[in-house]
């Protein structure tokens, strides 16, 4: 079982670098394997090396006081190291990693931590939803979110009272925010960590603190991100971002267009055509996603056929380039009350001349073909 390093070293928490030095000479002396017979001396000798390879450096005893043993242990674990990334801390207040982890290990995570001191943890991660329409699915788009965050308060700016000096560390715990309470049971003595009751886990003591933020430094507060969301999305898609330092989940909704049906990247659309264009073909102007577009309506086109027009419909989120856009045509059956009288002559002449029924029975091998849809 791994102890607190000052444990294994046998030192007080405010010992300094050359008490620390010397009670690691002389543990290293007293647990070397070669010259001890202890059965687990060879197992304290890593300890006390360990312990003093991390409260020996000052930027890593640093560290260790604010995060606690396990956690600071946890963290070395998964790759954090106090000596190569001490610098990239003080940038944490300024808000914002760039997102990713480093080594499987999320930084933001880790200096979210830091800076509280040991204390509450973060919240899980938030939704949102943000709601677009398909021209904005087709362009991209950006959105304001605003999540509810912890941020500096503005009356002491984050430092949680007057001056920095008012802060120090909390004598109970010296800043570890953890306290080990030592339990005599049957089975022997047992150690608990819990949050230090002096200051509530955070690790600090606050002379006269903020009143506004009651020395915690923080307040929650309405936290806003402009959010760049990728053409292409779809409904559901969810986008993590990172919003006052805070993870979260931007659940994009897109509305329903009244022209447009969606299908992945491409776009379909109705477009009725007069019985002549049909029979005769003709240029026609459709809409598209970004403004109008001609597509010719081949002679002979019957009800329900559809054109392709590529690369006409949605971006791809990936890979790249555009669907298509199809076009469905209707033909048009026009409205005996609304013919004028030439029209209807026409008709009438039409019919007359044979158009009254549909004989040849070719129309049914098309159908039988599938040539409808
Ligand atoms: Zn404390
Ligand atoms: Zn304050």
């Amino acid at each position: 079982m791994a102890r607190d390093y000052y444990d294994a070293l046998g030192v007080s928490r405010d010992a300094g670098q050359e008490e620390i030095k010397e009670a690691y000479r002389e543990k290293a002396r007293e647990l070397h394997p070669d010259a001890s017979d202890r059965d687990d001396a060879e197992e304290r000798f890593k300890e006390v090396q360990k312990a003093y390879d991390v409260l020996g450096d000052e930027e890593k005893r640093e560290a260790y006081d604010q995060m606690g043993h396990q956690r600071f242990q946890e963290a070395e674990k998964q790759g954090f190291d106090p000596g190569e990334q001490g610098g990239a801390a003080g940038g944490v207040g300024g808000g914002g990693f760039p997102g990713g982890a480093a080594g499987g290990f999320d930084l933001g995570d880790l200096f979210g931590d830091l800076f509280d001191m040991g204390g509450r943890g973060r919240g899980g991660t938030q939704r949102k939803r943000v709601s677009l329409s398909l021209e904005e699915v087709y362009s991209g788009a950006t959105r304001e979110v605003t999540v509810e965050g912890d941020v500096d308060c503005p009356d002491c700016d984050g430092v949680g009272a007057d001056s920095r000096d008012d802060v120090t560390r909390c004598p109970g715990c010296d800043g570890a925010g953890q306290v080990r309470q030592r339990q005599r049971t049957p089975f022997g003595e047992t150690t608990t960590v819990t949050a230090c009751p002096r200051c509530d886990g955070t690790g600090r003591r606050v002379e006269d603190p903020c009143s506004r933020c009651r020395g915690e430094g923080k307040v929650t507060d309405s936290v806003s991100r402009r959010v760049e969301i990728p053409a292409g999305v779809e409904d559901g898609t969810a986008l993590q971002a990172e919003i006052g330092g805070q993870e979260v989940l931007i659940e994009i909704q897109v509305e329903d267009h009244e022209v447009f049906e969606r299908d992945d990247s491409d776009l379909h659309l109705r477009r009725p055509v007069t019985f002549p264009q049909a029979v005769f073909g003709d240029n026609v102007r459709v809409q598209t996603i970004d403004g109008e577009a001609d597509v010719e309506v081949p002679a002979g086109s019957q009800s329900g056929e559809k054109l392709r027009m590529r690369g006409k419909g949605l971006p791809r989120l990936r890979g790249g380039g555009r669907g298509d856009q199809y076009v469905h045509l209707q033909v048009a059956v026009p409205d005996p009350d609304n013919l004028s009288s030439e029209e209807r002559e026409a008709l009438k002449e039409f019919a007359e001349a044979g158009g009254r029924e549909i004989e040849d029975d070719g129309l049914f091998d098309r159908l039988k073909r599938g040539v409808f849809n």
